[in-house]
């Protein structure tokens, strides 16, 4: 298993799920009952998963993704430095705080 990206909500993770799955790529939502930890441990261990079974579809459902923000008129989906994947309207990465390449 893979993990793909973590996700503010499980509104998106099974958006994203959804839309891996219609391309032929399996996906998984994890991390789905932590949220009644918030406090406990850091906000972001919380935040829904999304993992790919396998390795190799990581590529292919990066472009699932960046396709879905292209359809939809949105930013495109980045990839941090860390390994991070954030949605467009983030300039700046939430686990390291590099700046989005390309952004001023
Ligand atoms: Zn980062």
């Amino acid at each position: 298993m893979k993990l793909l990206t973590r996700c503010a909500n499980l509104v998106e993770a099974h958006h994203w799920a959804n839309l891996l799955q219609a391309a032929g790529i399996r996906a998984e939502v994890r991390n789905t009952w932590l949220s009644g930890a918030v406090g406990d441990i850091p906000q972001r261990e919380t935040w829904p998963q999304l993992w790919v079974p396998v390795a190799q579809d990581e590529a292919a459902a990066m472009d699932v993704i960046e396709a879905a923000g292209r359809d939809a008129g949105k930013l495109p989906v980045w990839r941090c430095r860390c390994g991070e994947l954030l949605e467009g309207q983030f300039a700046q990465c939430w686990n390291c705080g590099a700046s989005r390449p390309g952004a001023a």
